[in-house]
């Protein structure tokens, strides 16, 4: 997979504030705000800071979080997982694996047939609709 690096600088020229706060600093965003919490819509979710294909529409459930969740990544080196010990919890991160950028984190409290919930700030991510009918 392409390895994306490109400096602070450049981070916080791309990304919007809160973009940044999230996929550069590990914020997390408000749950029930982000865009696509509810989103149904057919399509990839790729990364917002490097645009690499993340998660697969098909795999995305209704977890009642806040947050979009998904059942797994595209492909398994898709994302990179770290153990995350701030905030006195000790969850898994999820970053992107192909710039390193916060997504969220994943916890194994998920549906079939995976079980884990993967789950996402959706400032990490764009979605890339099925393409419409077009002429
Ligand atoms: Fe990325």
């Amino acid at each position: 997979m392409a390895k994306v690096e490109k400096s602070d600088a450049e981070w916080r020229a791309e990304l919007t504030p809160d973009q940044y706060a999230v996929l550069r600093e590990k914020g997390t965003e408000r749950p029930f705000t982000g865009e696509y919490n509810d989103c149904k819509d057919v399509g990839v979710y790729r990364c917002a800071a490097c645009g690499a294909a993340l998660f697969r529409s098909v795999a995305k459930f209704d977890s009642g979080t806040g947050w979009p969740s998904f059942f797994e990544p595209i492909e398994a080196d898709a994302v990179t997982e770290e153990s995350d010990t701030t905030l006195g919890m000790v969850r898994t991160e999820v970053l992107c694996g192909s710039c390193g950028s916060h997504l969220g984190h994943v916890f194994p409290d998920g549906p079939a047939p995976t079980g884990q919930r993967y789950c996402m700030n959706s400032l990490a991510l764009s979605l890339e609709r099925e393409s419409e009918e077009s002429d």
